[in-house]
């Protein structure tokens, strides 16, 4: 109509051009899906109007009833969407439809990135390509859209889905809104038809808050689900609205749906994703749990509703005391807020430990793939920390490889007195078990944990205790083993005076290396072991330091040596002292660096391979001679 504003043509973004190319390209069987999507979209759209008309007092057409209405035109090939919602702008169309940057979408192409051609199409079933969906079945789109703004043109986007896009104004006014006209293409006629359209929407369409219309039909009741009693739900409803609300493709992995009445009137309705795509690289998850007051949205992503490490739950929380108005602002230092994450948050921790206890396989599954969030829980999250450290389970001493164990498990098998928690760190339980630390404590029927995640080093920092009772490492010299216990000692001990000679040899050969050189009783089979002296810094702390900063040098570890008076090389050592100093030094020097190697403490390997090789030729020198 208007000729100094001429349709302008546009590129897409690569990765929308990428994306598009598998969208029309890939085999991909579900193809109904779009109608999903750009209902969702209105859905969506109507959802932001709405609480627009809360906060703004300017929008177009204030009056105009929220309504999605789908049009099949068997004629012309074409299916329509329209809804009233929030429209679009020049800005916003170029923005929404032609970048990559709305989360379903983004998730997608950076999982195409990592992924090879051949899964293209099964990763199209897992993300979802919101609005370019279209182009499945059409090969002409196009946007008919005015935004709400009082002032804004009306305009119409189209595009082939592969040479890009075009802008152009409307012709004569629009309403406000949008109005997606699908050309469909010749082999997806069957689009077009009513009845088919109705059947894909059967059970998804309650889910949506505002009447859908399929040609002259109304077809729709709207539900809140979650305000519902859980007797009148089936499992499929569940799963369609945890699909709805997430937009998700997958099955949740578990859901908790909830409704209290003190301290606050709260229906809530939550879903543990199958899938922890943080895991798959793809950054941190948004938020998805949205707020409702009495069925109506008011924020689908609130800050500070529920704690940021519970980013993974999707579904809805319903609450009747929050005011209706409230804004994104103040809805982060409303106290209301606060009490309703509290309360939810408690709750939901209560759930999961029930679930834990009820089927541990299904809770290891989940744990496999979600601990991390427990864990950023415990670390950041004073409040909830007792609450979360229920719910970790690690590998120990007492059980078998592959299997875990809870705290509360690990203090039921505690013997009496017990009064520390213990445990070990390491890169995985192998490592663990062939460090020197375990013996001692296994001989005396004491269980130790093994943590073996990276994480858990900040999460010992953290974790001070369990039930009242301190964690400690299996490898720190606080560790005091009473003498009751001790395994029976085999072999001879080294006489007292020799203990003392040796003792005094080693610490003169160390220097500053060793604070202190003792014997102790903590040994069975190995001859020599470090002992961390450091207050909370265990050896993997001590490497992810240097590894974040390689620049920066740590002071030396402070180690002492507890040594084992019955092992066959203390005996040796000793005697060698006198007949053969020479050689006891090198052995000195060995035992301390292997002791310090697999504390994982050792800095620098060349001396300790140079002299193996120092110490074969003299063990072999002796047989030739
Ligand atoms: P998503 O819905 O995951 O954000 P889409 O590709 O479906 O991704 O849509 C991209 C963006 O385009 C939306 O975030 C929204 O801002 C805009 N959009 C899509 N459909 C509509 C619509 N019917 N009305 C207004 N805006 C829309």
């Amino acid at each position: 109509m208007t000729t100094e504003a001429p349709a302008q043509k546009q590129e897409f973004q690569a990765e929308v051009s990428q994306l598009l190319d598998i969208v029309i390209n890939s085999l991909y069987t579900d193809k109904e899906i779009f109608i999903r999507e750009l209902v969702s979209n209105a859905s969506d759209a109507s959802e932001k109007l709405r609480h627009l008309q809360l906060t703004e007092k300017d929008v177009f057409q204030s009056d105009a009833e929220l309504t999605i209405t789908i049009e099949a035109d068997k004629e012309a090939k074409t299916l329509t969407f329209v809804d009233r919602g929030l429209g679009m702008t020049r800005e916003e169309l170029q923005e929404n439809l032609g970048t990559i940057a709305h989360s379903g979408s983004k998730a997608f192409a950076k999982a195409l990135k990592e992924s090879e051609e051949s899964k293209e199409s099964a990763l199209i079933g897992q993300f979802g390509v919101g609005f370019y969906s279209a182009f499945m079945v059409a090969d002409k789109v196009e946007v008919h859209t005015r935004s709400w703004r009082p002032d804004a043109e009306g305009l119409v986007w189209s595009s082939d889905g592969k040479t890009g896009y075009e802008i152009a104004p409307a012709e004569g006014d629009l309403d406000r809104g949008s109005r997606i006209v699908l050309h469909l293409r010749e082999e997806e006629e069957e689009f077009a038809d009513d009845f088919r359209i109705k059947n894909i929407l059967k059970n998804y369409s309650s889910f949506v808050s505002f009447p859908i219309h399929v040609g002259e039909e109304h077809v729709n009741t709207v539900e809140a689900i979650w305000r519902k009693q859980k007797s009148d739900i089936s499992d499929e409803q569940y799963e369609e609205f945890y699909k709805f609300i997430g937009k998700a493709f997958d099955a949740p992995r578990y859901r908790m749906h909830f409704s209290a009445d003190a301290p606050l009137e709260i229906n809530a309705l939550l879903y543990v994703p199958t899938e922890n795509t943080e895991l798959f690289g793809m950054g941190q998850m948004e938020a998805g749990v949205s707020l409702y007051c009495k069925n109506v949205l008011i924020d689908d992503k609130p800050e500070g509703l529920l704690p940021e490490w519970l980013r993974f739950l999707r579904g809805v929380i319903d609450s009747a005391d929050i005011p209706l108005n409230i804004s994104r602002e103040s809805m982060q230092d409303s106290s209301l807020v606060r009490k309703l994450n509290r309360v939810v948050t408690k709750r939901f921790l209560k759930f999961l430990d029930g679930e834990a206890k009820n089927d541990t396989e299904k809770y290891g599954e989940f744990y496999s793939k979600f601990s991390r969030f427990l864990k950023e829980g415990i670390v950041v999250d004073y409040e909830h920390r007792e609450g979360l450290a229920k719910l970790l389970r690690v590998e120990s001493s007492m059980v078998e490889d592959g299997q875990t164990t809870s705290f509360a498990e690990y203090l039921d098998r505690a013997k009496d007195g017990q009064e520390k928690i213990y445990y070990l760190t390491g890169p995985d339980r192998a490592a663990i078990e062939s460090g020197p630390y375990l013996e001692a404590f296994q001989s005396r029927g004491l269980e130790v944990l093994f943590f073996t995640d990276p994480m858990d080093e900040y999460l010992l920092q953290n974790l001070n205790e369990f039930d009242g009772k301190g964690f400690v490492s299996a490898a720190s010299s606080e560790v005091e083993l009473d003498d009751e216990s001790a395994p029976e000692a085999e072999g001879e001990a080294l006489a007292e005076e020799k203990q003392t000679s040796l003792c005094d040899f080693l610490k003169n050969a160390y220097g500053d290396a060793v604070e202190k050189v003792f014997v102790g009783k903590r040994l069975v089979s190995s001859p020599v072991a470090v002992l961390s002296a450091d207050d909370g810094m265990t050896p993997q702390m001590r490497q992810m330091m240097k590894a974040m900063n390689p620049e920066e040098s740590l002071p030396a570890a402070k180690v002492e040596l507890e040594i084992n008076p019955r092992h066959a090389i203390i005996h040796q050592l000793s005697a060698a002292q006198e007949s053969n100093p020479e050689l006891a030094q090198l052995v000195s020097a060995q035992l301390l660096d292997q002791a310090l190697l697999s504390a994982g403490l050792l800095e620098d390997r060349t001396a300790l391979l140079k002299r193996g090789y120092d110490l074969m030729e003299a063990a072999l020198g002796k047989t030739e001679g």
